[in-house]
């Protein structure tokens, strides 16, 4: 059966700060999938990029005395080194200062405005008047104050400000959200889809989507408003399709938006704008639904939020740098839930390191090739069985691997892997069974004998490098190249670290 086209796009980070712990996980996760689908021989789209404007960016650059062009560059820069940072596929990085980009944005909202209900057009006019938090640019409920101040800045006072803004009219579109979120493939995890139709159920109001320009100046203009610009929903959640060329249709935005499968991945703060606000925008503007938004949780460091002050920020260039990319990739794929929140400190980072890469992985690797130089054993090229041919040869792979992977349950893919139970295709399977078997005493009894034992480690080994190819690219080439080489020195994977 021909699969249809895959697109899956991470959020857009906000460039007022350098690429941390919690967007690496995102990015991560979004690559494996978009490598295993490509593997899997599957046409991949894989989107991500920058958020670029708003008030906050502007005064940043002001307060340090740089043009603000030349500062969201800056950023941009710092976040499109993440490709390599990470060994990242991403085809495109968007930037919502592209022109390509402020056009769409700019379109989409002609759109909702002439898409008009009973109550009038889906963008409309209004005074607001209310609490304004200038840390979050915008507007608090009186449900949100904490002891009269915004939760997320407790040292700012808000300040009562009334303007004209735009609307969004989310109200009109509840019932077509019920019925898009009552369908269970369009949010994982299940708890977050509940939580995301309770809020919609309990009723949904408009919300403001610009700002006058006196008070942010660096944002898309509002179309045939010159007063106001675009506050970051329709500047920011527009990057999802006009990266993908719309409002021109009959390039990628046909093959992989309308004619393929969309997969959003996002923190679990954003299910209301990527499953509500941007579902009912997109909607308005006549445009397919999202198939599936996969939400992950937070990371936490000596279970507290990370701070500067409390000196316990994961960097995660930083630790690609000096563990390597694969080590950092493997970590935030295994021993991070992919949906739940989870701890990351450097103890806990390095010993699971030492325990199942220098010790596990890289142990077996050396172990396996130095028995197969010694005794004469190869892995003919005819041997060497691809990704596909592994995994489908193989029931049980078939079913903990790939069933893993395609629900996004990355860590128990991975925990398949490096665990026991999988005949042949899992490195404690494989310690295992070098400890009982003993090939390197066989060879010396029955030479035969001995080379079979060894040529399955090295066929098993094999199978376990093709299998890591998603998750850890480089680690994968290495030992593959390993195994073809034979006879060369094996190159140093993940040394100990003391
Ligand atoms: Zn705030």
């Amino acid at each position: 059966m021909e699969q249809k086209p895959l697109y899956i796009t991470t959020t857009l980070p906000y460039v007022n700060a350098d690429p941390h712990i919690g967007f690496a996980l995102e990015a991560v996760q979004a690559d494996i999938i978009a490598r295993y689908h490509r593997l899997a021989g599957r046409e991949v789209f894989f989107n991500t990029g920058t958020d670029e404007h708003g008030q906050k960016i502007f005064q940043k650059a002001a307060e340090t005395g740089q043009d603000v062009q030349a500062y969201v560059d800056h950023y941009a820069a710092q976040f499109r080194k993440l490709k390599e940072g990470l060994n990242l596929s991403n085809d495109v990085f968007i930037r919502t200062t592209d022109t390509g980009h402020i056009a769409a944005a700019q379109e989409l909202w002609q759109r909702c405005v002439a898409n008009i209900g009973l109550d009038g057009p889906d963008i409309y006019k209004k005074k607001y008047k209310g609490l304004y938090c200038v840390g979050d640019e915008m507007f608090l409920k009186e449900t949100d104050l904490v002891s009269g101040r915004c939760p997320n800045h407790p040292n700012m006072q808000p300040v009562e400000i009334e303007e004209e803004n735009y609307f969004f009219r989310l109200s009109r579109y509840q019932s077509y959200l019920h019925d898009y979120l009552s369908n269970s493939s369009v949010i994982l995890p299940e708890w977050r889809r509940e939580e995301a139709l309770k809020f919609v159920d309990g009723g949904l109001e408009d919300f403001s989507i610009s700002r006058e320009t006196a008070r942010m100046s660096w944002g898309i203009p509002v179309p045939g408003d010159t007063t106001q610009v675009m506050y970051v929903w329709f500047d920011a959640l527009t990057n999802y399709i006009s990266t993908l060329g719309w409002p021109t249709t009959d390039g990628n935005f046909e093959k992989f938006w309308n004619n393929g499968e969309v997969v959003q991945m996002a923190g679990k703060d954003q299910v209301r704008f990527q499953s509500i606000m941007w579902q009912a925008m997109l909607k308005s503007g006549g445009i397919k639904a999202t198939d599936t938004v996969v939400y992950h949780g937070f990371i936490t460091s000596g279970g507290q939020k990370m701070s500067k002050s409390l000196g316990n920020v994961i960097e995660p260039l930083a630790i690609a740098n000096e563990y390597g990319i694969d080590a950092l990739r493997y970590f935030l794929a295994r021993h991070i839930h992919p949906f739940e929140d989870s701890d990351f400190t450097m103890e806990r980072f390095k010993e699971l390191y030492n325990a199942n890469l220098a010790n596990g992985l890289g142990n077996l690797v050396r172990r396996v090739i130095t028995l197969a130089r010694n005794n004469g054993v190869e892995l003919e090229k005819d041997e060497r069985d691809s990704f596909d041919e592994i995994v489908r040869g193989n029931d049980q792979i078939y079913h903990a691997f790939i069933r893993n992977l395609e629900g996004y349950k990355i860590s128990d893919a991975l925990d398949m892997i490096f665990g026991r139970d999988v005949p042949h295709t899992a490195i404690g399977w494989m310690d295992n069974s070098i400890t009982q078997n003993k090939p390197f005493e066989l060879v010396k009894t029955d030479l035969k004998a001995g080379q079979k034992a060894i040529w399955w480690l090295m066929k098993d080994l094999w199978s376990v490098a093709t299998l890591l190819d998603p998750i850890m690219p480089d680690a994968s080439i290495k030992i593959r190249e390993a195994i073809v080489e034979n006879k060369t020195d094996i190159p140093m994977l993940f040394p100990r670290k003391e």
